[in-house]
């Protein structure tokens, strides 16, 4: 999509503070950060939410690229939370799928990390 902002920070033509990157997914931190840790992991296609007809092989490389940002930034040894806000009740903010990853501080049952999204 020509005008979505993560279609062109996940193809480089926009640059972001990358964490990780392969031929089907790129993560990278988020501008707002709501945690220690707050990186996207969004496919390189452009999908709209988790249930835009995703493919199975798509998902299998986004929960690959959360694992790999997990160790990167070494929230797999403490834990962290993944989130996919999908549609206008959720907050989603922007319509191209994306896993926010949080972690690097005990994350609360409320309040905005939980949505994934400052209020
Ligand atoms: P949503 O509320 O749609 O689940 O989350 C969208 C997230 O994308 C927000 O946390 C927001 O801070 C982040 N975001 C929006 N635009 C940009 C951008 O241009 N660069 C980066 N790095 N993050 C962005
Ligand atoms: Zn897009």
């Amino acid at each position: 999509m020509s005008d979505c902002i993560f279609c062109k920070i996940a193809n480089h033509e926009i640059e972001s503070d990358y964490v990780y990157e392969d031929d089907q997914v790129t993560a990278f931190r988020d501008m707002n950060p709501l945690a220690p840790v707050h990186v996207l992991v969004v496919p390189k296609r452009h999908y709209a939410n988790l249930v835009d007809g995703v493919p199975a092989e798509t998902l299998a490389a986004l929960v690959h690229g959360v694992d790999e940002v997990a160790k990167a930034t070494g929230v797999d040894k403490t834990g962290f939370r993944v989130i996919a806000n999908t549609g206008d009740d959720a907050g989603q903010t922007v319509h191209h799928l994306h896993l926010h990853v949080l972690g690097g501080r005990k994350l609360t049952d409320e309040g905005p990390e939980g949505a994934g999204h400052a209020e």
